[in-house]
């Protein structure tokens, strides 16, 4: 600094170092509140079923915590390629899908470029838009909080350079269709980055949704990158470990933009005994998926209007009055996700707290404006 230079105090609150303007006015990430100890933890969409045995025993069968893990996580590479019937070069896993969103967006868009994703859909996607350097379009959820494909398309410019669809769609729930996906993959120019974020794919039960695997066995879909995790289905949310198909040069660029060596061994262990003990997994999904379909039921009989729920997890349009249904929920035991002004979303947990939030939920229906969107 020249010695005449006055450095000039960060502003109240601020870094006190310099910090590019638009990270700096990113909101701070906040985790879903954690629960007490008699309450059921509903906010961050996990599974609520405790690991496999032996799904711990391959998490205690890694001992060489002195030496790093293998750096392409090859077995599960391979793995999932098998399972898949894909190559080992068009699979790339990592400490979680998000990871591979975050490495993807930067391999693909640069500052002045736009990445183009529904809204309000997973919270993640601004910010990492934003963190690319990119600019975030976000276009609205149809009224009945689907994703409006068709606007999705016309928001397309020659600077768009990812779009992002989600399904199910985080927190609304709703899937995109097969069909309309392909006509939306129709519509959008073949060189844009398509990402389907398909994070609660194992727990669609409705067979006209759009499935990642299928679509990328089609012609013509070189563009479509699909992004599965074990975080959810498969209950590994705390082992960060999420997986993507494409094309092989699409995933070497996410590969390239990666931090080396983020996915544990233990993390590729556990991943691999899951994959082991996929049926038992599935069949504890399937539980996941009933308990929604009775609760959504439950909801609609007490007079909410829930959007189809496909995933592990339902959504109460409560606009306005969010906070205070939250609080409801929270003061009855039931940590839920408010999102401010516009709803709360609800994870399907354990079977003991379905009949706590139908009991919590009748009660706090009554009390919603008539006309209110969340009230059928
Ligand atoms: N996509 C969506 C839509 C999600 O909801 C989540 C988790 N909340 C993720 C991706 C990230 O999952 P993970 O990084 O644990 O694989």
């Amino acid at each position: 600094m020249p010695a005449d230079a006055v450095p000039t105090a960060p502003a109240p609150g601020a870094a006190p170092v310099r910090i590019r303007p638009e990270i700096a006015a990113l909101a701070p990430y906040r985790q879903g509140k954690q629960a007490g100890a008699d309450a059921f933890k509903l906010s961050s969409n996990e599974n609520p079923f405790d690991p496999l045995p032996s799904v711990v025993a391959a998490l205690h069968s890694v001992i060489g915590v002195n030496r790093y893990p293998d750096a392409s996580a090859a077995r599960l590479r391979h793995r999932l390629a098998d399972r898949f019937g894909v190559a080992p070069d068009e699979v790339h896993v990592a400490a979680g899908s998000v990871s591979i969103l975050a490495q993807l967006l930067l391999a693909a868009a640069s500052p002045g470029d736009e990445v183009v994703y529904a809204w309000r859909s997973f919270e993640a996607y601004p910010g990492l838009a934003l963190i690319a350097g990119a600019t975030p379009i976000e276009v609205p959820l149809t009224a009945d909080s689907r994703h409006d494909l068709p606007a999705m398309a016309a928001a397309v410019t020659d600077r768009t350079r990812a779009i992002i669809v989600c399904s199910p769609n985080n927190p609304t729930g709703p899937i995109v269709t097969h069909d309309e996906f392909e006509t939306f993959l129709r519509s959008v120019p073949d060189d844009v980055l398509v990402i389907l974020d398909e994070a609660y794919a194992e727990f669609v039960t409705d067979p006209a949704a759009v499935d990642g695997m299928r679509v990328l066995g089609l012609a013509g879909h070189a563009n479509v990158v699909a992004l599965r995790t074990f975080s959810k289905a498969f209950g590994l949310a705390g082992l960060r470990v999420g997986y993507a198909i494409g094309h092989p040069r699409i995933l070497d660029a996410a590969r390239s933009t990666s931090i080396p060596l983020s996915v544990t061994a233990q993390a590729e262990e556990a991943a691999l005994a899951s994959l082991d003990a996929e049926v038992e997994l599935l069949e504890r999904v399937a539980h996941i998926a009933d308990r929604r379909d009775r609760l959504v039921a439950g909801l609609r009989d007490a007079g909410w209007r829930i959007p189809d729920a496909q995933g592990n997890f339902l959504w109460l349009a409560t606009g306005e009055d969010t906070v205070r249904v939250a609080t409801a929920f929270e003061e009855g035991g039931l940590m839920v996700r408010p999102f401010a002004g516009e709803g709360v979303r609800i994870s399907v947990g354990e079977e003991d707290a379905v009949e706590k939030i139908l009991r919590i939920a009748a009660s706090v229906v009554g009390t919603l404006p008539e006309g209110h969107s969340a009230r059928g």
